[in-house]
């Protein structure tokens, strides 16, 4: 037998001589699984020991009001005799193991908190939506909290009764959160409501025609996007560009077209060479399938540098843009 199988056997004998005698191999395993160091092990097993017997003295159970009592009462006055931890922090860590064990067992008291008809009417949701709809955890939590936040404001501590839930509570709890909720958010409270009023109407409990109360949020597509770049920003952006490499010139170039002439990406992205009139001083835009061709003047800020690269229309222009007709 190994030092390690000695120190463990020797932790478990104390552990065996207590109350907890039948979990003391399964915390043991427990431990083991965690690769804990063989001293931790050993101490964590003397925690749970000295844990027990004091338990066993004062005919107690294990519960999390028992622990802290432990830990806070017991532990700072302990006169126990043999090799105990004082050390709160260690032996907070070692019933914290224990606790699991117990828990596993079904051996530790939980807190009897009193349940109220609210609690009731969202764990009946609760399994609506995890056995009906099959939705994930994190889904869950979200409507169980705006639920809940409903239901609490409208019953508060009374009796559920979902059949006298009106279309104008429903529409005022959306909307109170209008002035403090971006309309992304308020899109998940409204889709909330929406799946408990579902919820209410397979199961028969809810007035009719509720669902179109539920406000729905006015959320544009790319409403959140800022409208446009300030000046600094602008400068930073086109500071970005290599202006040595080929590639960092055409970046720079179709980046001007777009700030400066407002082209749109997939109108800078269809530009050729021959759409640029050098002589003139004009960049033809070509017809796309919404919108008409047209010609934009480039005027004195920089039409054209002399020797300018190839791979692109190097304009910076006005921001006077004259529509024309396009000839194509
Ligand atoms: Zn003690």
């Amino acid at each position: 037998m190994g030092s390690k199988a000695v120190v463990l056997a020797l932790g478990l004998d104390e552990l065996r001589a207590t109350g907890f005698r039948e979990f003391a191999e399964s915390l043991a395993e427990h431990l083991a699984r965690r690769h804990l160091g063989r001293v931790t092990v050993e101490t964590y097993l003397r925690v749970a020991g000295h844990f027990a017997r004091w338990l066993d003295r004062r005919g107690d159970v294990a519960s999390v009001r028992s622990v802290h009592a432990f830990l806070s009462g017991h532990l700072p006055r302990c006169q126990c005799a043999g090799r105990v931890t004082h050390s709160r922090i260690i032996a907070r860590a070692a019933l914290g193991h224990l606790v699991v064990v117990l828990r596993r067992a079904g051996h530790f008291a939980e807190p009897q908190v009193p349940r109220t008809p609210v609690d009731v009417e969202i764990d009946r949701f609760d399994a609506y939506m995890d056995d009906v709809c099959g939705l994930a955890a994190s889904t869950r939590r979200r409507r169980r909290f705006d639920v809940r936040r409903l239901l609490e404001a409208v019953f508060r501590e009374g009796p559920v009764d979902s059949q006298w839930l009106r279309a104008d509570q429903v529409r005022e709890f959306v909307a109170s959160h209008g002035d403090r909720c971006s309309p992304g958010t308020l899109g998940v409270i409204a889709g909330s409501v929406r799946s408990y009023l579902r919820f209410l109407r397979l199961e028969e409990r809810g007035p009719e025609g509720l669902e179109g109360a539920v406000p729905r949020a006015a959320c544009w597509r790319l409403s959140t996007v800022p409208v446009h770049l300030d000046d600094d920003q602008v400068r930073r952006l086109l500071a970005s560009f290599d202006k040595s490499s080929r590639r960092g010139r055409r970046d720079r170039a179709m980046a001007l077209c777009m700030v400066v002439l407002g082209l749109r990406a997939a109108e800078v992205a269809a530009l050729r060479v021959h759409d640029v009139d050098w002589r003139a001083g004009v960049l033809r835009i070509p017809p796309t399938k919404t919108h008409r061709g047209r010609a934009l003047r480039t005027t004195a800020r920089v039409a054209r540098r002399p020797g300018a690269p190839s791979c692109g229309p190097p304009v910076a222009a006005s921001q006077q843009a004259t529509r024309a007709r396009d000839s194509c």
